[in-house]
């Protein structure tokens, strides 16, 4: 019987191994720390060597709590998007540090990429803005700046890739591969395009040659090297974390829409075959892609959720732990006027304004705890509704909204959301979506479902439903607040 799924999940701040059986049941988690190295201002990096023997380990370690190896069917990895690993093909070994998505160096290239007139057709080929986030820059940078990755490029055995590229080149021992949800945050592969593209690579100044193939999500993709863990096992899911989490909420219909609440927020929404052009400042993005069958999303993200109850409670001291939040939310009937706007690190999706920065309205001698804690998590419920609008004005209206993320167990907040966006909320009982994503694509390329849809079907357990509930007059009254704060950001 080797009938579990392995799922590696690697993240910003700790790599995690995860056992699921076919029906989606976690059964064992193994996790490390990441070290993150801050050398400049804006500048986040990881070191390749420690991603990939933290993962190996957490690994071996969840293949033992299996019972050895002959009892994993199949792998499936999710990763970080954007970061950037480079190494030798010939040596296995990385050139130098991996750039995290995080990092802002690039921004003045992209400024200058944007000047000389190039976002409108990057924009529409790729879906994405000449913005540092994507991995394509941080490539070049690499190229400009470390001679040992130049030099590895003149001697024709560089290899770039994001952080599934990089495990599964050192689990199989060579194969160079990414899939396509990783592949279309480069800024280098067109939306309507299988592989990497020459024009955009030309642009961006990022060798075709040290790029990997690009691949499916699902199928038998690579196989690890048998001496690793004792058995070559197969391969079968690379995915992205935040396509991860939408295909582990069962997404998979278009329209279908998840938002992720961590320390920031993720919105996607399915939108099928048809590759989207967003005229709101969205991103288009590939959510699947199998038996070379695209299906995309589009994505917006809200750069502070989770972290503006983390500062709530490490530099006010209102709160000791984030749940606080929700008694004190309840134990008032309304913020008593106060709004706060999140933008302490500037405001993304839809306004995508880098220099605004955050307010606290509507203070008055009657303002506490309580008001402030409450105020934070309406914010959360305002932000996802301007989000709302902007997925709506793009033809993406949401039915319902499936979340999840550290941030979701808060019920008042849950209720919330349901009632500023006026559409129902739902909340699976298990909240590691992400994960479990990538174990039903590795199942269905592993063949344990015929399809995605099924595999979904099978692994998805039960959700909460929050209905909407709110006086049409109190919402229209509360955004209204947010609006006039929003403008004082
Ligand atoms: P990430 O994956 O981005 O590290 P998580 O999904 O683990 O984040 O979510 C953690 C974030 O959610 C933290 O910023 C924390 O402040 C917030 N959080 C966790 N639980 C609650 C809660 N019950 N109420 C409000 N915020 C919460």
């Amino acid at each position: 019987m080797s009938q579990n799924i392995l799922v590696l999940d690697e993240g910003t701040t700790s790599t995690r191994a995860m056992l699921f059986t076919p029906e989606g049941a976690c059964i064992g988690t193994s996790q490390r720390e990441l070290t993150q190295h801050y050398p400049q201002s804006g500048w986040v990096e990881h070191c390749p060597h420690e991603i990939w023997e933290r993962t190996r380990d957490c690994a071996a370690e969840m293949i033992a709590r299996a019972g050895g190896p002959e009892r994993i069917a199949a792998i499936g990895i999710t990763n970080q998007r954007e970061t950037v690993v480079a190494w030798d093909k010939a040596s296995g070994e990385p050139l130098t540090r991996a750039i995290v998505w995080q990092d802002r160096r690039t921004e003045p290239f992209c400024m200058a990429l944007r000047e000389a007139g190039h976002e409108a057709e990057v924009q529409a080929r790729t879906g994405l803005l000449l913005d540092p986030y994507f991995s394509g820059t941080k490539m070049r940078w690499m190229l400009d700046n470390v001679p040992e990755v130049r030099a590895a490029a003149e001697r024709g055995t560089l290899a770039f890739g994001t952080v599934e590229s990089w495990l599964t080149f050192k689990l199989s021992g060579g194969a160079h591969i990414t899939d396509a949800s990783n592949a279309s945050r480069t800024l280098l592969m067109d939306l309507a395009a299988p592989g990497f593209d020459a024009g955009l690579c030309d642009l961006i100044g990022v060798p075709m040659n040290a790029l990997p193939q690009v691949t499916d999500m699902a199928g038998a993709l690579a196989a690890t090297e048998s001496a690793l863990f004792g058995r070559a096992i197969p391969i079968t899911g690379l995915v992205g974390d935040q396509q991860a989490a939408t295909i582990g909420q069962a997404c998979l219909a278009p329209g279908e829409t998840k938002a992720t609440y961590g320390t920031g927020a993720f919105v996607l929404a399915n939108r099928g075959s048809a590759i989207p052009r967003s005229t709101n400042r969205l991103l288009g993005t590939v959510l699947t892609q199998l038996g070379g069958e695209r299906i995309y999303a589009i994505e917006g993200s809200v750069f502070v959720a989770g972290s503006l109850v983390q500062w709530l409670r490490d530099s006010l001291g209102i709160v000791e732990v984030a749940s606080q939040t929700e008694e004190l939310a309840r134990s008032i009937p309304d913020s008593g006027g106060v709004v706060i706007v999140p933008a302490l690190s500037g405001l993304g999706a839809p306004h995508w304004r880098a220099e605004a920065r955050g307010v606290i309205a509507g203070l008055s001698f009657s303002s506490g705890k309580a008001q402030l804690a409450r105020a934070a998590l309406e914010a959360m419920a305002h932000q996802t509704y301007d989000l709302a609008r902007a997925f709506a004005a793009d033809g993406a209206e949401w039915q319902t909204l499936r979340i999840d993320g550290g941030m979701s167990a808060n019920n008042w907040m849950a209720q919330d959301l349901a009632d500023v966006l006026g559409v129902p909320v739902e909340r699976p009982a298990f909240v590691e979506t992400t994960a479990l994503g990538a174990a039903m694509l590795a199942a269905t390329g592993a063949g344990l479902y015929p399809a995605l849809g099924s595999a979904a079907a099978a692994m998805r357990g039960q959700a909460m439903r929050f209905e909407p509930a709110m006086a049409d007059a109190v919402r229209d009254e509360r955004l209204a607040r947010w609006q006039h704060a929003l403008r004082a950001a």
